[in-house]
């Protein structure tokens, strides 16, 4: 089969084009660095469907990050049939400098002009045949967003992908004229492939090349001895570069013809970003933003319209179903509502299945109602909250906004041993962990790219918010009052805060070293486009489904079956005095005996006789964090049978309100639970893709014990300060008074030392 390759720096429109080639739903973002991997789709209007494959973006063929080396080494070891160079037709001559490279190689490439709506929009004018004649290769205009030249792009590129191209260089046009054609020769003669290109690398001093071909550096260097440039002395990057840069302007520019109007409207973007990208408020503007997203998506008290306006008139008490769905005495956020709207269904639905199985035998129905379909809801009721949360995250992403933040958080972040490009993986971590870990081989460290993979899973995921906000919810419940949106959000500010203070530890011990300068362009920005918004949600819904359905349903049938049996195999719901007897279940034992390492997190040996079920809920969760709330729902629905709670598909409230009747549990030992299942190792998806992240062995096994300690240590300090605050206060106040007294002594005694 065919293959075709799409190469072109960040942010040029790769992935929409290949989605919109293949009918994929890759990720899009308005940021660079959104892919990290090759893709690989089909295209199926040609006479025979042919491979497209998406790789990273690239500003150059010299690679600097893991993932650029992705797209060279596709291009030349795996040899493309055609190469697809998609160019961002407003911003030419950058773009242009990635095409004189690539023209090097020995491979058919088509230009795919690519946004020629903005350009159209901006009143520019590009003379494309023109254009085409200067460069030598087909130029075709497409915008990938739009969805327009695909066919033509297509055409022209298996006819390109039908003859076989030489290589040529713009670099003809400069004194390295002989220098390149005698290495192109040699290297050849040694039956090297693609020789124009490696020559010009090697004039370049690459290191790569240097390395894989020793014995035409001799040639190279006896050349630059006695023909050293003006400019540029011995540097011949910079001379390449320049020779590159100067071709374009001299040649490639004058097709172009910019509209002066526009000119004023980068000013307007401009104004823009001094008010966002403010020195003092750009980051409280981020902060807002931040609890604006939080707010929409979680808040039962949308607006705070609660308190202010009167009761009646946001009392739909009337119509209990309205009540539900759009709140009581206050008006829920666009997130609950469709939460509501959709855990309605759900329970509707589950009431007819439950009910087929009302006359089946008792461990059927017990397997089915108590087991699979409480797991269920409990998950399933949280699907529409974190596509919410993750439809907000997408706009400011796409419009570009985020973007900017990591260039504001840049300089704070300095101070924590990171850069602003890791904040882009961390916010990616509020989605998902894996992605958002793949996406550090953008970062240029090593170390700092080890340590943002270790402090992603504190970026809270969209699989971890049940738990969140069941037992925040729950938490209100008990307390009668309250507002439980106020108590996640605070939760997602734990695990930030937490990362950045590991990864100050991090770089004080194990990780000293400067982290390289960050480098990022700031995209434009972009109105986001619904469609691209709705694919996304779209492929994150389904992936959360799916994870319901097996992996989930799965653990719930081994849940409710390791806790329905005793361990002589004697089934628990047919036996009388059956609630006392759960506590003797096979999955009880096995609790008991582990229960007492979580005590002092608030969740072990001191609770009641069913305390187990927080150790054993938060076991399962190294599988899939959904599961926590699943074996809460199961667990509950069983367990607690004597307890008048009925659970409800209420996204896992009432499970939990059932098991703190139960077991008696502090409000305090429940926020150390989610802090502990928050920062603890994190499902096994993410610690596979972790291990994959990790340069060696050591550093995995360090980072498992990173997460255990770190989630250890930060839960029963919540724990301790939140049951004996009075006396945590004055042991802190001694300890802060000792650390400041010897302090100061060390000071006089080395200031002694200093003056004698
Ligand atoms: P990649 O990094 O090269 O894969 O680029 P993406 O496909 O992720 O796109 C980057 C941004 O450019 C996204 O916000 C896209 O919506 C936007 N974009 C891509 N192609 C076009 C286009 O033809 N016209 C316009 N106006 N925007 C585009
Ligand atoms: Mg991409």
């Amino acid at each position: 089969m065919k293959r075709f390759a799409l190469a072109g720096n960040p942010n040029c429109g790769k992935t929409t084009l290949f989605n919109g080639l293949t009918g994929s739903t890759a990720h899009v973002g308005n940021w660079p660095g959104v892919t990290v991997d090759k893709k690989e789709g089909f295209y199926k209007k040609l006479e025979e469907p042919a491979a497209i494959i998406d790789l990273p973006g690239i500003y150059s063929l010299s690679p600097y990050t893991p993932e650029e080396v992705i797209s060279r080494n596709y291009i030349l070891d795996e040899k493309p049939e055609c190469v697809i160079n998609i160019v961002d037709a407003t911003n030419l001559e950058r773009n242009l400098y990635l095409t004189t490279q690539l023209m090097e190689i020995d491979v058919p490439v088509v230009v795919a002009l690519n946004m020629i709506d903005v350009v159209e929009k901006n009143g520019d004018k590009i003379d494309l045949k023109e254009l085409q004649r200067r460069i030598g290769l087909p130029v075709v205009a497409i915008s990938a967003l739009k969805g327009t030249g695909y066919d033509e792009l297509m055409t022209v590129a298996d006819k390109a992908s039908r003859i076989f191209r030489k290589g040529s260089s713009v670099l003809m046009d400069t004194m390295l004229d002989h220098l390149i054609t005698d290495v192109r020769i040699a290297l050849e003669g040694n039956g090297i492939q693609n020789p124009l290109f490696h020559a010009v690398k090697l004039i370049e001093n690459d290191e790569l090349e240097v390395m894989m071909h020793p014995s035409t550096v001799d040639m190279i260097q006896e050349f630059k001895k006695t023909n050293v440039d003006k400019t540029f002395g011995m540097d011949y990057e910079a001379v390449v570069a320049d020779g590159r840069y100067r071709y374009i302007t001299d040649h490639y520019s004058p097709t172009v013809q910019k509209n002066i109007k526009h000119i004023g409207q980068n000013a307007k973007s401009a104004k823009v970003d001094r008010v966002l990208t403010h020195r003092i408020w750009g980051i409280p503007i981020f902060l807002v933003i931040l609890f604006a997203v939080f707010h929409l998506t979680f808040s039962e008290n949308f607006l705070f319209l609660g308190g202010l306006i009167n009761d009646e008139w946001v009392s739909f008490s009337g119509v209990p179903i309205l009540e539900d769905v759009l709140g009581e005495g206050a008006i829920n956020s666009p997130g609950v509502i469709v939460q509501s709207l959709f855990v309605n269904v759900i329970e509707w639905l589950f009431g007819l299945v439950g009910g087929l199985f009302g006359n089946a035998p008792l461990w059927l129905n017990g397997l089915i109602n108590d087991g699979i379909l409480a797991g269920l809801s409990a998950v399933l009721g949280f699907v529409p909250l974190i596509l919410t949360l993750y439809l907000f995250l997408s706009i400011l992403e796409d419009s570009g906004y985020m973007a900017r933040v990591a260039f504001i958080l840049d300089k704070p972040l300095r101070k924590f041993g990171l850069s602003g490009r890791a904040f882009l993986p961390m916010i990616m971590g509020f989605g998902c962990s894996v992605p958002a870990m793949a996406n550090t081989r953008t970062l240029a460290d090593q170390d700092e790219r080890t340590a943002t993979v270790r402090v992603i899973p504190f970026f809270s995921c969209g699989a971890k918010l049940p738990i969140l906000t069941a037992v925040a919810g729950a938490i209100m419940v008990e307390r009668g009052s309250g507002n439980p949106e106020l108590v996640t959000y605070s939760m997602y500010l734990l695990g930030i805060a937490i990362a950045l203070i590991s990864t100050v530890m991090m770089k004080k011990t194990t990780m000293r070293g400067e982290i390289p300068p960050f480098i990022m362009e700031l995209p434009s920005y972009r109105l986001p486009m619904f469609k691209n918004l709705m694919l996304l949600l779209w492929d994150k819904a389904k992936h959360f489904i799916k994870k319901a359905f097996t992996i989930i349903v799965a653990t719930t049938i081994v849940v409710w079956f390791l806790q329905s049996f005793t361990p002589d195999w004697q089934f628990i719901p047919s036996m009388e005095n059956a609630d006392q007897m759960y506590a003797r279940s096979i999955l009880a034992t096995i609790g008991q005996i582990v229960q007492p390492l979580f005590t002092p997190m608030g969740f072990g040996s001191q609770l009641g006789a069913t305390g187990w079920v927080f150790v054993v809920a938060a076991v399962t969760g190294l599988i899939a964090k959904e599961n926590v709330i699943a074996t809460f729902g199961a667990l509950g629905a069983c367990v607690v049978v004597g307890s008048a709670i009925d659970i409800e598909a209420d996204g896992g409230v009432s499970a939990v309100v059932a098991m703190i009747d139960s077991t008696g549990i502090t409000t305090a030992g429940l926020v150390a639970f989610i802090a502990f299942n928050m920062l603890t190792i994190p499902c096994f998806a993410a610690v596979a893709t972790a291990k994959g992240e990790s340069p060696t062995k050591k550093i995995f096994r360090n980072t498992v014990l990173f997460w255990l300690a770190t989630s250890y240590a930060v839960s029963t300090s919540i724990y301790l300060i939140g049951t004996y605050w009075w006396t945590c206060f004055i042991i802190a106040a001694i300890a802060i008074g000792a650390t400041v007294i010897t302090i100061k002594l060390f000071d006089r005694k080395e200031k002694k030392k200093a003056l004698a």
